[in-house]
């Protein structure tokens, strides 16, 4: 069977083999009046692919196929979908497939912490109970209030990495109310952090890139960071002490000197941000004190609001924001690749894999 009886998706059916992703097919839940189905093009390769793929978080269920940067055109629409998205339209969907509408956090336009978000894969879907399965796919079916139409001067392949990376990096920076000027730092320079860089020079912002050591530093130079902080560098770390009104982490671990090292580089009042999931097993040591006697707040952001998405879409297309992208043809073997090099940390900075329709009409 194929569309639209069943959709066929390309992940993991048994995870101590999950380096061979092999095609499968299954049965998306039926489709409600505020759906639309999408033929995806594209998808990007995000970190949270890795953890989920490998076993990092748990083996929840398989098949599953990951993917969750979706690219793709509305090929189906309900007649109760949002009222900007036409059929045909190309349309991007990030980390989040679904919500309720109508908790405390989605009625105060926080949908990305509805107490009944669905994730795009490794979730529950709300009425079905359905696993849900991921953008590696033939097609996805979603609420349409969470897909977002991609605008014209967005290449397919860099529009991708925004929709859930390039959100998770720009919305701190707007929680935050940074202005031109204001001098952010960003931890980690991958996936994530070179689009934090990216939109962070954007708004005008006096940017510093922040790594263990000096391997990255040609690259943050590229993207525009105006200052380059190696962590090992003790004495450069002195060097900076209470320069930054911002630091966004977007490292996916965070050990425990990591809090000696970067909170000391904040300015009075300063924030810092986690905004990728680290192992759950982690916590932070913190000393109330050290947050109180300098006015550090600590918090954290996932994702982004349906409004934050859609602003995040305009002003990359506005100010040219481009993601430094690999693109891989769709295919067992490359889709195997990209998540082996994803584990090494072998990419600048994301890949995203093309060419969906080729591969998916053939499997
Ligand atoms: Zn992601
Ligand atoms: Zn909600």
């Amino acid at each position: 069977m194929v569309y639209p009886e069943t959709f066929t998706a390309l992940g993991v059916i048994d995870f101590d083999d999950y380096l061979h992703p092999k095609v499968f097919e299954y049965t998306p839940q039926e489709f409600r009046d505020f759906d639309v189905d999408i033929k995806i093009e594209a998808c990007g390769v995000c970190g949270s692919d890795v953890h989920a793929v490998s076993g990092n978080w748990g083996r929840p269920y398989a098949p599953v196929a990951v993917g969750h940067e979706i690219i793709g055109t509305i090929i189906k629409i309900g007649p109760k979908a949002k009222a900007s998205l036409k059929l045909g339209d190309r349309v991007g969907v990030g980390a989040q497939c679904d919500c309720d509408h109508t908790c405390g956090a989605c009625k105060a336009g926080m949908e990305n912490y509805c107490d009944n978000s669905v994730g795009t894969y490794f979730a529950q879907t709300i009425e079905s109970k359905q696993g849900t399965i991921g953008g590696n796919a033939s097609h996805v079916r979603v609420n349409s209030s969470l897909v977002f139409k991609i605008p014209d001067n967005i290449d397919t392949q860099h529009a991708a990495p925004l929709l859930c990376g390039g959100i998770t990096g720009f919305a701190p920076l707007l929680q935050a109310g940074v202005k031109k000027g204001d001098r952010v730092g960003v931890v980690g320079i991958g996936g994530i952090g070179h689009m934090t860089i990216l939109f962070a020079k954007a708004l005008g912002c006096e940017v510093t890139a922040i790594s263990r050591s000096k391997s990255k530093e040609a690259d943050a130079e590229k993207l525009g960071a105006d200052h380059y902080l190696a962590t090992n560098d003790e004495e450069a770390v002195a060097a900076h002490k209470h320069s930054l009104d911002l630091i966004v982490n977007t490292g996916s671990s965070f050990s425990e000197s990591a809090v000696d090292h970067l909170f000391p580089l904040l300015k009075a009042r300063g924030k810092f941000t986690f905004i990728t999931f680290p192992p759950l097993s982690e916590r932070l040591n913190l000393r109330p004190v050290d947050l109180l006697v300098r006015g550090i707040s600590v918090q954290g952001s996932l994702l982004g609001s349906v409004e934050e998405i859609e602003y995040m879409l305009d002003f990359a297309s506005k100010h040219n924001i481009k993601p430094w992208v690999e693109t891989l043809e769709m295919n067992e073997e490359n889709l195997s690749q990209a998540w082996q090099r994803m584990q090494k940390g072998d990419v600048h900075y994301r890949f995203t894999m093309i060419g969906y329709d080729k591969f998916f009409k053939d499997a």
